[in-house]
Protein backbone atom coordinates (compact mmCIF):
# COMPACT_ATOMS: atom_id res chain seq x y z
CA UNK A 1 0.00 0.00 0.00
CA UNK A 2 1.43 3.78 -0.66
CA UNK A 3 0.98 5.99 1.84
CA UNK A 4 0.29 9.45 0.74
CA UNK A 5 1.75 12.39 2.67
CA UNK A 6 -1.60 11.92 4.58
CA UNK A 7 -2.37 9.45 6.62
CA UNK A 8 -5.56 8.93 6.08
CA UNK A 9 -5.56 8.50 2.59
CA UNK A 10 -4.43 5.21 1.81
CA UNK A 11 -4.03 4.00 -2.11
CA UNK A 12 -3.39 0.46 -2.89
CA UNK A 13 -1.43 -0.11 -5.41
CA UNK A 14 -0.48 -3.54 -5.65
CA UNK A 15 -0.17 -5.19 -8.84
CA UNK A 16 -2.95 -7.12 -9.00
CA UNK A 17 -5.08 -4.42 -8.61
CA UNK A 18 -3.55 -1.85 -10.61
CA UNK A 19 -3.77 -4.49 -13.25
CA UNK A 20 -7.04 -5.37 -13.11
CA UNK A 21 -7.94 -1.59 -12.83
CA UNK A 22 -6.43 -0.37 -15.93
CA UNK A 23 -8.43 -3.47 -17.52
CA UNK A 24 -11.47 -2.00 -16.04
CA UNK A 25 -10.78 1.58 -17.82
CA UNK A 26 -10.28 0.29 -21.41
CA UNK A 27 -13.96 1.61 -23.39
CA UNK A 28 -13.57 -1.71 -25.01
CA UNK A 29 -14.28 -3.68 -21.84
CA UNK A 30 -17.38 -5.51 -22.24
CA UNK A 31 -19.77 -5.43 -19.33
CA UNK A 32 -19.40 -9.05 -18.25
CA UNK A 33 -15.54 -8.40 -17.89
CA UNK A 34 -15.80 -5.01 -15.97
CA UNK A 35 -18.50 -6.59 -13.43
CA UNK A 36 -15.86 -10.00 -13.09
CA UNK A 37 -13.04 -7.61 -12.77
CA UNK A 38 -14.96 -5.01 -9.49
CA UNK A 39 -15.55 -8.21 -8.09
CA UNK A 40 -11.93 -9.23 -7.83
CA UNK A 41 -10.55 -6.02 -7.26
CA UNK A 42 -13.35 -5.46 -4.28
CA UNK A 43 -11.73 -8.92 -2.99
CA UNK A 44 -8.33 -7.52 -2.83
CA UNK A 45 -9.25 -3.87 -1.36
CA UNK A 46 -11.41 -6.10 1.08
CA UNK A 47 -8.18 -7.89 2.15
CA UNK A 48 -5.80 -4.89 2.66
CA UNK A 49 -8.67 -2.95 4.42
CA UNK A 50 -9.55 -5.85 6.91
CA UNK A 51 -5.92 -5.57 8.02
CA UNK A 52 -6.24 -3.99 10.99
CA UNK A 53 -9.44 -5.65 12.49
CA UNK A 54 -9.49 -6.47 15.93
CA UNK A 55 -8.61 -10.50 16.70
CA UNK A 56 -9.48 -12.43 20.27
CA UNK A 57 -8.02 -15.48 21.11
CA UNK A 58 -10.04 -18.77 21.78
CA UNK A 59 -9.39 -22.05 22.06
CA UNK A 60 -10.19 -24.82 19.52
CA UNK A 61 -9.19 -28.52 19.34
CA UNK A 62 -7.22 -29.59 16.11
CA UNK A 63 -7.48 -33.15 15.37
CA UNK A 64 -3.94 -33.40 17.14
CA UNK A 65 -4.63 -31.32 20.19
CA UNK A 66 -6.03 -28.00 21.96
CA UNK A 67 -4.47 -24.57 21.01
CA UNK A 68 -5.37 -21.03 21.37
CA UNK A 69 -6.17 -19.49 18.01
CA UNK A 70 -7.41 -16.55 16.64
CA UNK A 71 -10.73 -15.08 14.97
CA UNK A 72 -12.50 -11.63 14.66
CA UNK A 73 -13.44 -10.08 17.36
CA UNK A 74 -16.35 -8.29 18.04
CA UNK A 75 -19.95 -7.48 16.31
CA UNK A 76 -19.93 -8.06 12.41
CA UNK A 77 -18.61 -5.68 9.94
CA UNK A 78 -20.87 -3.34 8.23
CA UNK A 79 -20.88 -2.85 4.34
CA UNK A 80 -22.18 0.02 3.45
CA UNK A 81 -23.40 0.45 -0.20
CA UNK A 82 -24.19 3.86 -1.64
CA UNK A 83 -26.70 2.64 -4.12
CA UNK A 84 -26.31 1.68 -7.34
CA UNK A 85 -22.69 1.45 -7.78
CA UNK A 86 -22.03 0.39 -4.35
CA UNK A 87 -23.77 -2.76 -5.01
CA UNK A 88 -20.88 -4.13 -7.54
CA UNK A 89 -18.49 -4.02 -4.88
CA UNK A 90 -20.40 -6.04 -2.30
CA UNK A 91 -20.42 -9.38 -4.41
CA UNK A 92 -16.46 -9.41 -3.92
CA UNK A 93 -16.30 -7.54 -0.34
CA UNK A 94 -18.73 -10.36 0.94
CA UNK A 95 -16.49 -13.08 -0.46
CA UNK A 96 -13.77 -12.03 2.08
CA UNK A 97 -15.77 -11.17 4.94
CA UNK A 98 -18.79 -13.46 4.54
CA UNK A 99 -20.33 -12.67 7.69
CA UNK A 100 -20.77 -8.80 7.06
CA UNK A 101 -23.84 -7.04 7.84
CA UNK A 102 -25.27 -5.04 5.13
CA UNK A 103 -26.31 -1.34 5.09
CA UNK A 104 -27.76 0.64 2.11
CA UNK A 105 -27.72 4.63 1.13
CA UNK A 106 -29.70 5.47 -1.76
CA UNK A 107 -28.77 8.66 -3.09
CA UNK A 108 -28.78 10.18 -6.64
CA UNK A 109 -26.56 12.76 -8.37
CA UNK A 110 -28.93 16.18 -9.49
CA UNK A 111 -27.84 16.58 -12.91
CA UNK A 112 -28.27 20.18 -12.84
CA UNK A 113 -26.58 20.97 -8.89
CA UNK A 114 -24.91 17.68 -8.97
CA UNK A 115 -26.02 17.50 -5.04
CA UNK A 116 -26.69 14.18 -3.60
CA UNK A 117 -30.34 13.26 -3.16
CA UNK A 118 -31.31 10.93 -0.44
CA UNK A 119 -34.54 8.48 -1.17
CA UNK A 120 -33.13 5.08 0.81
CA UNK A 121 -31.30 4.61 3.92
CA UNK A 122 -31.25 1.26 6.05
CA UNK A 123 -28.91 0.11 8.27
CA UNK A 124 -28.08 -2.50 10.71
CA UNK A 125 -29.08 -2.93 13.96
CA UNK A 126 -26.46 -1.95 17.17
CA UNK A 127 -24.76 0.10 14.71
CA UNK A 128 -22.75 2.02 17.56
CA UNK A 129 -20.69 -1.71 18.44
CA UNK A 130 -19.89 -1.77 14.72
CA UNK A 131 -17.38 -0.57 12.47
CA UNK A 132 -18.72 0.38 9.24
CA UNK A 133 -16.87 0.14 5.57
CA UNK A 134 -19.06 2.52 3.14
CA UNK A 135 -18.54 1.42 -0.43
CA UNK A 136 -18.95 3.50 -3.96
CA UNK A 137 -16.46 2.62 -6.73
CA UNK A 138 -16.23 6.63 -7.64
CA UNK A 139 -15.16 9.39 -5.09
CA UNK A 140 -15.65 12.24 -7.65
CA UNK A 141 -17.41 15.38 -6.58
CA UNK A 142 -17.50 13.60 -3.05
CA UNK A 143 -21.38 15.10 -2.17
CA UNK A 144 -22.52 11.20 -2.32
CA UNK A 145 -20.03 9.91 0.42
CA UNK A 146 -20.32 13.10 2.47
CA UNK A 147 -23.88 13.17 2.47
CA UNK A 148 -24.14 8.84 3.34
CA UNK A 149 -21.35 8.98 6.18
CA UNK A 150 -23.09 12.11 7.25
CA UNK A 151 -26.20 10.34 7.66
CA UNK A 152 -24.47 6.79 9.42
CA UNK A 153 -22.23 8.99 11.78
CA UNK A 154 -25.39 10.10 13.30
CA UNK A 155 -25.85 6.56 14.24
CA UNK A 156 -22.48 6.22 16.45
CA UNK A 157 -21.04 3.67 14.96
CA UNK A 158 -16.76 2.61 16.81
CA UNK A 159 -15.01 3.47 12.92
CA UNK A 160 -15.87 4.55 9.64
CA UNK A 161 -14.07 3.97 6.60
CA UNK A 162 -14.78 4.71 2.80
CA UNK A 163 -13.13 2.48 -0.20
CA UNK A 164 -13.50 3.60 -3.55
CA UNK A 165 -11.87 2.10 -6.61
CA UNK A 166 -11.25 5.96 -7.81
CA UNK A 167 -11.01 8.94 -6.96
CA UNK A 168 -9.57 12.70 -7.82
CA UNK A 169 -7.87 14.95 -6.01
CA UNK A 170 -11.09 17.23 -5.77
CA UNK A 171 -13.03 13.97 -4.33
CA UNK A 172 -10.04 13.79 -1.47
CA UNK A 173 -10.16 17.42 -0.58
CA UNK A 174 -13.72 17.82 -0.33
CA UNK A 175 -14.00 14.07 1.80
CA UNK A 176 -10.68 14.75 3.76
CA UNK A 177 -12.75 18.84 4.97
CA UNK A 178 -15.92 16.66 5.73
CA UNK A 179 -14.81 13.95 7.56
CA UNK A 180 -11.11 14.49 8.48
CA UNK A 181 -11.79 11.06 10.82
CA UNK A 182 -12.70 8.56 8.12
CA UNK A 183 -9.91 6.73 6.35
CA UNK A 184 -10.18 7.01 2.82
CA UNK A 185 -9.09 3.48 0.51
CA UNK A 186 -8.76 4.11 -3.41
CA UNK A 187 -7.07 2.07 -6.16
CA UNK A 188 -5.98 5.31 -7.85
CA UNK A 189 -5.79 9.21 -7.68
CA UNK A 190 -6.92 10.68 -10.86
CA UNK A 191 -5.99 13.93 -12.57
CA UNK A 192 -9.16 15.73 -11.93
CA UNK A 193 -12.82 16.07 -12.33
CA UNK A 194 -14.36 17.99 -15.87
CA UNK A 195 -17.16 20.52 -15.41
CA UNK A 196 -20.33 17.34 -15.67
CA UNK A 197 -18.51 15.72 -12.34
CA UNK A 198 -16.86 12.89 -14.27
CA UNK A 199 -13.12 12.44 -13.27
CA UNK A 200 -10.79 12.21 -15.59
CA UNK A 201 -9.20 9.99 -17.28
CA UNK A 202 -11.32 7.86 -15.18
CA UNK A 203 -13.38 4.59 -16.36
CA UNK A 204 -16.68 6.25 -17.07
CA UNK A 205 -19.97 6.00 -15.36
CA UNK A 206 -19.23 3.32 -12.75
CA UNK A 207 -23.26 2.22 -12.38
CA UNK A 208 -23.79 1.85 -16.44
CA UNK A 209 -20.77 0.17 -16.90
CA UNK A 210 -21.24 -2.36 -14.35
CA UNK A 211 -25.32 -2.78 -15.04
CA UNK A 212 -24.93 -2.60 -18.54
CA UNK A 213 -27.17 0.52 -18.86
CA UNK A 214 -24.62 2.89 -20.96
N1 LIG B 1 -19.45 8.62 -11.07
C1 LIG B 1 -19.06 7.77 -12.05
O1 LIG B 1 -19.63 6.72 -12.23
N2 LIG B 1 -17.99 8.12 -12.81
C2 LIG B 1 -17.31 9.27 -12.64
O2 LIG B 1 -16.33 9.52 -13.34
C3 LIG B 1 -17.74 10.14 -11.60
C4 LIG B 1 -18.82 9.78 -10.84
Amino acid sequence: MTFTPDPFVHVIDHPLVQHKLTLMRRKDASTNSFRTLLNELAMLMAYEITRDMATQDIEIETPLETMTAKVIDGKKLVLASILRAGTGILDGMLKVVPGARIGHVGLYRDPNTLQAVEYYFKMPKDMEERDVVVVDPMLATGHSAIAAITRIKALNPKSIKFVCLLTCPEGVKALREAHPDVHLFTAAIDRQLNSHGYILPGLGDAGDRIFGTQ
